[in-house]
């Protein structure tokens, strides 16, 4: 670190600090030392790699939007995933056929949510039969279809964070700072100041800001507040039956849930919306009863069969935008860009974020 110093006890600068190691700050990271490799990055993150959301997420990319700025997100984060899965070999990342079930009166509305263009058609008898076979009881309201899409992506968002980290620190002139909880950004002298909770500081030329559900509680939170940001935990249960090889995903369109074939832990990832705004990650989170009673419901009613394998699930909290929409935007002037807003769809939104932060950052449109 000597050589980023004055070596007069000036605080160690950089070229750009980017605070957050979540999906979307290792993704900004990564496309920083792509785009000038010899650009020195400080990634900074308050507690170890891996704290955030994106650890728990279940990484289900569908490519939608409700409206066409989201849309562009979407679309835009496809063709990003399709170029860092060529520029890594690998992005973790693996297709996944997908059955949605709907009311017939919102089958047009969600056609128009598809990023690619794509259109819902009605299950063939064999989809049908193979939905059967997976989802044991299957049922549905006479006003409700059960329509396909072309297959859609599930991704493995901690391993790929954890990779894209690992290829920033290739470079030895940028650094993982761990434990340094960002307090105060502030410019002086013409750097950004990042102060952590214990005094010390770094400086950098620049900074982007990716604190995922800490967002109400640092050095954004004036400004994501003004921007209608909240905090709001977000639920996926498991169920503990094994996924049968080539399952399909099925979307409760109308709950906005999904049952997600999570192969590698040889179960289902069955994610509710569940309505407890304003809780944020520091919190203490759990499962509870009001979720578990929203889960056994929609089980009871669409896939009886899952409801004894209902055990335990994942929980933590996201940042949530007005009309689910991310706010990439500067900061108090020129040179800090915070990128804020999963809204339970921060994977697969992820690298649009995080390339329009660096494009705010580099004058680039
Ligand atoms: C259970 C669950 C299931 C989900 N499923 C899906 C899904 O299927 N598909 C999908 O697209 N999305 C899903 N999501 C949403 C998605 O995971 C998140 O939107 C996304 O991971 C947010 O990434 P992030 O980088 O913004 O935040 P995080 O991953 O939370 O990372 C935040 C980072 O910022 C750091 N940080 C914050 N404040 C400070 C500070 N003051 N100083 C220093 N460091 C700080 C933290 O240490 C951390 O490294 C899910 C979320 C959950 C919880």
């Amino acid at each position: 670190m000597s050589e980023r110093t004055t070596g007069t006890g000036e605080a160690p600068h950089y070229d750009l600090a980017v605070v957050g190691a979540g999906a979307v700050g290792a993704l900004a990271a990564y496309y920083a030392v792509r785009r000038d490799p010899g650009r020195r990055v400080a990634v900074i993150t308050h507690a170890g790699r891996g704290t955030g959301a994106t650890r728990l997420s279940a990484g289900f990319d569908t490519p939608t939007g409700h409206n066409p700025a989201q849309r562009a997100l979407a679309a835009r984060s496809t063709a990003l995933f399709g170029e860092l899965a060529a520029g890594l070999g690998d992005a973790g990342r693996a297709p996944v056929d997908v059955r949605w079930l709907v009311t017939r009166e919102n089958a047009a509305a969600l056609d128009a949510t598809m990023a690619d263009g794509d259109r819902t058609r009605p299950v063939t008898g064999e989809q049908r039969a193979l939905l059967d076979r997976t989802f044991p009881g299957l049922a549905h309201d006479d006003d409700q279809v059960l329509l396909s899409t072309a297959p859609m992506t599930v991704g493995q968002p901690q391993w790929l964070a954890d990779r894209l980290l690992d290829e920033v620190l290739g470079h030895p002139d940028n650094t993982l700072l761990e434990g340094f909880r960002v307090t105060e950004v502030r410019r002086t002298g013409g750097r950004v100041e990042l102060v952590a909770a214990d005094g010390t500081r770094i400086t950098a030329a620049k900074a982007i800001l990716a604190p995922g559900p800490w967002v109400l509680d640092g050095p954004v939170a004036a400004a994501a507040r003004e921007r209608g940001a909240r905090v709001k935990k977000v639920v996926a249960f498991h169920i503990m039956t094994p996924p049968p090889p080539g399952a399909p995903a099925l979307v409760l369109e109308d709950a906005d849930a999904f049952l997600l074939p999570h192969h590698p832990g040889g179960h289902w990832i069955f994610s509710i919306t569940s309505p407890d705004w304003d809780r944020g990650p520091d919190e203490p989170l759990a499962i509870d009863a009001r979720d578990r009673e929203l889960a056994r419901a929609l089980l009871a009613r669409h896939v009886p069969g899952f409801l004894p394998h209902l055990l335990g699930g994942r929980v933590f909290s996201d940042c949530f935008t007005p009309g689910h929409l991310p706010v990439v935007d500067t900061v108090g002037g020129d040179g800090v860009v915070m990128a804020i807003g999963g809204s339970g769809s921060g994977y697969r939104l992820a690298p649009a974020m995080a390339e329009d932060a660096l494009n705010l950052l580099d004058g680039r449109p």
